[in-house]
């Protein structure tokens, strides 16, 4: 066990943070900030990373979770974009084939389409070119009758054929909570609920450190280091700001809702990219028990640290997937969960946030605070790189005999690595089989491998030791007592929302962990009734957000 990664051991962690003169400190333990952490940590500079809320609590867990080469921008012409991302997610799927997967996409053809037959044809195969897809998974053009085959929902009286192609998808918190502990596996120390206040200046009035809260004891301290990097996505300018460099290149928010709907109720078949009346396109995507729609774009300028998914956005993605399958008539009452996230998109005059480049950048102030900020999650690798070679020029080790080049794209996540898929569906099997014995539902045996890999193991190990509950609120438990021990799991919330995803894909076996779950933090944390009573409405509260278009959940209301 990695102590640095135990919640029950944060007094000795934020001690480290305390003593040690780090190389690079990060702000911001989204996907930015972990890349940058591994990269710089695996390269042997000594890192640390702090995170406000929960790793991934911003936009790192609100995302499409797909792992893509970005069509969309093959229409905005920006091809080295295409070309990088599409490389990289083949990167990314090597280095976790059970959490990175192939997901084929349906983009069907109807007659006022944003893409016709030949667009389409040609489109897909200058994206199979650019993202070096493998000759296996390029693009294939179907018929009319091959694309109802596939996708029995879609409308008969419009659909004129489409083009099947490849992308991938993942879960987005989980992504960045493994490359957290991999980071953590070379040596950096990554702490959740410690909120970066303010800097630390030297005589010179260089950016030498930060000041800190803890979140949870609201103890202040600092942390010294010779760089500092602001990763904070979404807040990347308020940081900017208390740094007294914000200047006029700023970011422009915008918000992108997704909303859940039961699998039962929309038995999509096959992910499809559809499009919307507005001439933007949306997913439907099929996850286990659910199937996910989204995103809007919309320019966003409320409250950066509580965004949800409101009435307008949930009609605007009904209205344009029941326009594209009629037969499914969804209303509000069907929307189990959903949720909201900010792109921190760069400022370009006289663009609206649908156009603006996804590409990142790096603003570095006169006092020496570099920070990051645009991008992809499918990036993640490349932009840390970029900043990581940065950095070692600045601290001038560029040419020092123990640093090393980037190798990121060799590092295998956390856990027991899996050499290819065919090994991840041989585990699999095993899980499956041992599930079984329990009378646990296949459905599990898919999911743990898809959010934890072999570390499936030491959770059933656990699960073995736990004797008192039925099999699957046991397995829940021993889920929870793995957040804890192995994942800085502090509150339900980390554990219900990003470690697990079960608020947006299995959103009623929450009604029965809930309790038994708080009570376990309870006893891992020694929290007093009080603080018990408070989580249990901040858990109440995350619940209603996502679910309170039909209130699937009785006894949520405010
Ligand atoms: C709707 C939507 C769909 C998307 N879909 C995709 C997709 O399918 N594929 C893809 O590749 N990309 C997608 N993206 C883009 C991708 O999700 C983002 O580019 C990426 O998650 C941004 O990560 P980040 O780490 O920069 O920001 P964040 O994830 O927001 O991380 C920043 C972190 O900094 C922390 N922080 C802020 N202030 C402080 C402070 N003072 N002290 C300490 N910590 C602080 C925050 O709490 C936050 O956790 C999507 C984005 C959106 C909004």
């Amino acid at each position: 066990m990695n102590l640095l990664l135990s919640a029950v051991n944060r007094p000795e962690i934020i001690s480290k943070l305390q003593k040690e003169d780090f190389d690079l400190v990060i702000i911001g333990g989204g996907i930015t900030g972990a890349g940058i952490a591994l990269d710089a940590a695996s390269r042997g500079m000594k890192v640390a990373l702090v995170e406000k809320k929960d790793f991934a609590s911003g936009t790192s867990s609100r995302s499409t979770k797909l792992i893509h080469g970005g069509l969309r921008y093959l229409k905005q012409f920006e091809i080295a974009l295409v070309r990088e991302v599409g490389r990289e997610r083949a990167i990314v799927h090597k280095l976790a084939p059970h959490l990175v997967t192939s997901e084929k996409m349906l983009l069907p053809i109807t007659e006022n389409g944003t893409f016709g037959k030949i667009t389409t044809s040609l489109g897909l195969m200058v994206y199979d070119v650019l993202a070096g897809v493998e000759k296996v998974d390029q693009r294939k053009m179907l018929t009319k009758e091959e694309t109802l085959k596939l996708e029995p929902l879609l409308n008969p009286e419009t659909i004129e054929g489409s083009g099947l192609y490849s992308e991938y998808r993942t879960d987005d918190a989980r992504l960045t909570i493994e490359i957290i502990k991999t980071a953590v596996s070379f040596g950096a120390v990554c702490l959740n609920y410690l909120r970066a206040e303010d800097f630390c200046y030297d005589g010179r009035g260089k950016v030498s450190g930060i000041e800190c809260i803890d979140e949870i004891s609201q103890d202040r301290f600092s942390i010294t280091s010779k760089i500092v990097v602001n990763a904070a996505g979404p807040w990347v300018d308020k940081l900017r700001q208390i740094n007294k460099s914000l200047d006029q290149k700023h970011l422009i928010l915008s918000k992108g809702v997704h909303i859940v709907i039961s699998h039962e109720r929309f038995p999509i078949k096959q992910s499809v990219y559809f499009d919307a009346p507005d001439s933007r396109m949306i997913f439907a995507i099929p996850r286990g028990k659910a199937t996910y729609i989204g995103t809007t774009d919309t320019s966003y300028e409320g409250d950066i640290n509580h965004v949800v998914a409101n009435s307008e956005d949930v009609d605007y993605l009904i209205g344009a997937t029941n326009r594209v399958f009629p037969t499914l008539n969804l209303n509000k009452n069907d929307v189990i969960s959903s949720w909201a996230g900010l792109r921190p998109l760069i400022h370009e005059e006289g663009k609206s946030t649908s156009e603006i480049s996804r590409k990142d950048e790096i603003f570095e102030s006169p006092n020496g605070l570099l920070s990051i900020a645009g991008g992809k999650l499918t990036g993640y690798r490349k932009m840390a790189e970029k900043i990581v070679n940065l950095v070692a020029d600045k601290l001038h080790i560029k040419h020092q005999l123990s640093f090393k080049d980037c190798f990121t794209d060799q590092i295998r996540f956390t856990g027991g690595p899996f050499r290819n898929t065919d090994e991840v569906k041989e585990y699999k099997k095993t899980i499956k089989n041992q599930l079984a014995q329990y009378n646990i539902d296949e459905y599990y045996a898919k999911y743990l491998i898809a959010y934890y890999g072999k570390q499936t193991k030491v959770i059933l190990d656990q699960f073995q030791k736990m004797e008192h509950y039925d099999p699957e609120l046991r397995l829940g438990l021993a889920e929870l007592w793995f957040g804890v021990h192995h994942e800085l799991v502090f509150n339900a919330r980390d554990f219900f929302m990003r470690r697990t995803g079960r608020l947006y894909f299995d959103i009623e076996s929450i009604e029965k962990l809930r309790e038994p779950a708080l009570n376990a933090l309870k006893n891992y944390f020694n929290w007093t009734v009080e603080k018990l009573k408070n989580e249990k409405k901040e858990l109440e509260k995350v619940i209603y957000e996502a679910s309170s278009f039909n209130h699937y959940l009785k006894g949520y209301k405010k």
